[in-house]
């Protein structure tokens, strides 16, 4: 076993009686288009939060450059050095947006990291709800879409079908939540302990358990630029979001070639009898033919199935790292108790 660190367990937290320190956590690739208009509503919300003491003077927003082709580097660092609030992360490459996700939540400091996406569709409005949250206890708190009405009528039909499936295979998600959540510094440690390399972290939370709460918001469309996850990125996260949580398909596999095979015994019951007690056995050419492709149909899937698994637990046994930090910038602001963390 290991051993408890009891001074996570002492106390009232420190911010009890003091506004938390909260960072803002937002992966970026190719944003430029958006990243100015972001920066400018975030900034004035943390001069805001700051004002009311919602949150603590310290807390910063960190954007995590996931390798981006266009400006946003040059953005975030131009940004960096206009405004103290604001600091950046630039990944060695694209990663992708889980990765680039997590780099940031594993990097800063602080009582609780707030993640959300750079295209202002999560509404900033219902922070301080959130943080409220927060401070009455919830470690982790989901913020979730009240409705669908702003996307395209197929994104919502396999949207809410993919939650659904996903439900029904026994993966425990939150419905319609994607990665706008508050995660409380006890959160944040539990999920530097699982190291796996296909990330989902929709699935993943809800595993830390920890006490949680529900915030529901209006998704906005997209403010500019394009969406960076089209369908080709989306399938893959779906695909990633079943194959890291659930082994129901291999299951599948198993329930179907049972299933084939009772009903080849039966057919070869049925062949027997026609064979013994009628005179119609004719050595049919559908019944050779169809079993074959039928058979061969199930072990190629039944085979793809496994390959995927198989490939995951290839790529795992690699333990490549996550992502690579090339460069940071901006004043990155640590209390004392986060160098002990850093
Ligand atoms: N993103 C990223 N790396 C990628 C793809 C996307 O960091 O490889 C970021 C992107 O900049 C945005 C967030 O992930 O902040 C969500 O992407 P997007 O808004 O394009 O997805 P959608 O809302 O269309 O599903
Ligand atoms: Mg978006």
């Amino acid at each position: 076993m290991e051993l408890i660190d009891r001074r996570t367990f002492a106390g009232t937290p420190a911010f009890a009686d003091k506004p938390p320190l909260i960072n803002f956590v937002i992966p970026c690739y190719n944003e430029q288009a958006v990243l100015p208009e972001t920066a400018a509503r975030l900034g004035q919300l943390l001069s805001t939060l700051k004002a009311d003491a919602v949150i603590s003077a310290q807390s910063s927003v960190y954007l995590v450059d996931d390798g981006s082709k266009d400006g946003t580097w040059a953005t975030i660092s131009e940004l960096a050095s206009r405004h103290a609030d604001f600091c950046g992360i630039k990944l060695s490459r694209n990663r992708g947006h889980q990765n680039a996700l997590l780099c940031g939540l594993m990097s800063v400091g602080g009582d609780a990291v707030i993640s959300l996406d750079a295209d202002l569709q999560d509404d900033l409005g219902i922070i301080p709800d959130m943080v409220r949250r927060f401070r009455h206890g919830s470690e982790v708190v989901y913020a979730v879409r009240r409705r669908r009405d702003k996307d395209t009528p197929f994104k919502r039909f396999t949207a809410e079908g993919y939650y659904k499936l996903l439900h029904a295979m026994g993966v425990q998600i939150v419905f319609n939540h994607a990665d706008y959540r508050l995660l409380g510094r006890r959160a944040l440690e539990a999920l530097r302990d699982y190291r796996e390399t296909h990330l989902f972290l929709r699935g993943l939370i809800p595993q830390l358990g920890y006490p949680a709460a529900i915030v529901e918001f209006d998704r906005s469309e997209r403010f500019a630029g394009d969406s960076k996850y089209p369908l080709r990125k989306m399938l893959g996260l779906a695909w990633q979001g079943v194959t890291s949580f659930s082994a129901f398909p291999l299951r599948l596999i198993t329930g179907a070639g049972m299933l084939v095979s009772l009903a080849s015994i039966a057919m070869a019951v049925w062949a027997l009898l026609t064979r013994l007690f009628t005179d119609m056995a004719l050595p049919g050419w559908a019944s050779t033919v169809i079993p074959i492709y039928f058979l061969g149909g199930i072990q190629l899937l039944g085979l793809g199935i496994i390959g995927e698994y198989m490939a995951k637990v290839y790529e795992a046994s690699k333990q490549r790292p996550r992502y690579h930090v090339e460069a940071i910038c901006g004043a990155w602001r640590e209390t004392d108790d986060d160098k002990d963390l850093l």
